[in-house]
């Protein structure tokens, strides 16, 4: 049957390219009844950190691949005994042999530096022992010819492949050697991975070949670019999955998003559960050419997929962000069933979690939180002044019903007596409220702030 597996390196922050090999090797896995492992490939020491192992484990519960839906975790280190018990037999069967050059050597020897190793070693026979790296014989002849699921048929030719490194000098196995030997000892039977290795699966199946086992089925997926057609790097561009979450952008988005990076289910759908995705998928399917990341369209997909939540879904997974110590109010000021009111409005609205604290701030602080531009637009003394006295005069006589659809009646009489419209008279009634130029409806806000409250801020925003 068949098997998986998420490979990642716990060297930093789990990014939203990590999160496309994992989901494409879980639905690969999940659509034939198969199974995804998962290694953590900890071998570099220097680099390696159990927090970086934590953060992948927990980014996989978040977006829903929980410890049910993989076997392990291992550590490559565990299997330290393995790697070496493959180079030792590489050396026994005369498919590897120690070398002892320098590289200003190997330099000096080569006219064109690019083509790297010149082989020196190969037939000097000479015994393991301080400063003698490793090296794989790679066969004469060629090419390495690598089937590859999303990119097809890719050939290697020998003369382009130096005689790698397999071990270093000290004796530590390196990635080429130490993720086949576990590939072949978890019975791997589909490598799917990012681009980036594409470069090492030629040597990587020489290296199963040696091994004595039949390569696995390749699977290569495309580099994810930013709108300047630029490979996603992580100084440059937002691309931990922390602080997607952070932001409020729901697992599901992402999952669903990732999965049509060189991807689509067909028929122009596009918002699609992954569960309906798992029977559709075909790595062949995938497109090989570099996939665009466009957070805006994640933003108008996160947009869609709060829309479809539940009010009280809704309103559960914004708790954590009204509850943030970040919150500008204080806890005490926070009213649920006002929130509770105003949360089918801000549903309707918002494309992230994290806007719900601008978004509803005004109804739990004493005094808005005016934003300087806001201000500086919707209250120019010539318009503003008159129309927010005319808004008191008659919010305050005679006393509309405090309710959302009286009130637009009563400010729509106040703005016609100034000669403005609706869209102009309400600018600075807004603003004074909720201290921004946009925001939920104004109304309803009204009706939910009460009149005291509305009346206050009108009388502050003249003051
Ligand atoms: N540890 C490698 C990485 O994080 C993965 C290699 C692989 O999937 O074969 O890039």
């Amino acid at each position: 049957s068949i098997r998986t597996r998420f490979a990642p390196s716990p060297t930093g922050m789990f990014h939203v390219g990590n999160a496309r090999s994992l989901l494409l090797n879980w639905v690969v896995a999940r659509q034939s009844g198969g199974t995804m492992v998962l290694r953590i490939e900890d071998t570099d020491a220097v680099r390696s950190r159990p927090e970086w192992t934590e953060g992948i484990l927990q980014a996989m519960a978040w977006l829903g691949v929980d410890s049910g839906e993989y076997e392990g975790p291992y550590s490559q280190t565990d299997y330290l005994d393995k790697h070496t018990e493959a180079a030792q037999r590489l050396v026994k069967e005369g498919l590897a042999y120690y070398c002892d050059c320098a590289r200003e050597q190997v330099q000096q020897r080569r006219e064109n530096p690019n083509l790297g190793y010149d082989g020196f070693c190969r037939d000097r026979s000479l015994e393991a022992g301080p400063s003698r790296a490793l090296r794989f014989r790679v066969p004469e002849g060629g090419p390495t010819v690598v089937e590859d699921r999303i990119r097809g048929r890719v050939e290697f030719p020998h003369d382009a492949l130096e005689d790698f490194v397999v071990a270093r000098a000290d004796g530590s196995p390196l990635f080429v050697l130490a993720n086949v030997v576990d590939d072949v000892e978890m019975g791997i039977t589909h490598a799917i991975r990012g681009e980036e290795h594409l470069s090492n699966t030629p040597k990587q199946q020489l290296l199963w070949e040696a091994l004595g086992h039949t390569p696995p089925v390749w699977a290569h997926a495309p580099v994810l670019v930013n709108e300047k057609r630029q490979k996603l790097s992580k100084r440059r561009d937002k691309v931990a999955m922390e602080s997607y979450q952070a932001e409020g952008f729901l697992p599901e988005t992402m999952v669903n998003y990732l999965m049509l990076l060189g991807w689509s289910p067909g028929n122009d759908r596009e918002i699609m559960p992954f569960e309906e995705m798992v029977p559709l998928f075909d790595l062949a399917d995938v497109n090989s050419s570099p996939a665009f990341f466009d957070e805006k369209k994640l933003r108008a997909f996160n947009g869609e997929y709060i829309r479809a939540l539940s009010t009280e879904e809704f309103m559960k997974r914004c708790t954590p962000y009204l509850r943030a110590e970040s919150v500008p109010w204080s806890a005490a000021d926070y009213d649920e069933a006002v929130f509770a009111a105003i949360a089918p409005l801000a549903q309707s609205r918002i494309a992230v979690l994290s806007e719900i604290v601008p978004n509803v701030d005004f109804l739990f602080l004493d005094e808005p939180v005016f934003d300087d531009k806001s201000w500086s637009k919707a209250m120019k003394p010539e318009v503003a002044e008159p129309m927010l006295t005319a808004a008191l005069e008659r919010f305050s006589d005679p006393v509309p019903a405090w309710e959302a659809e009286p009130l637009k009646g009563a400010l729509e009489e106040a703005g016609a007596a100034q000669g403005l419209k609706l869209g102009k008279a309400q600018a600075p009634v807004r603003v004074a409220v909720t201290g921004r130029t946009v925001g939920l409806p104004l109304f309803e806000s009204l009706e939910l702030l009460g009149r005291e409250r509305t009346l206050e801020r009108l009388r502050a925003a003249l003051a």
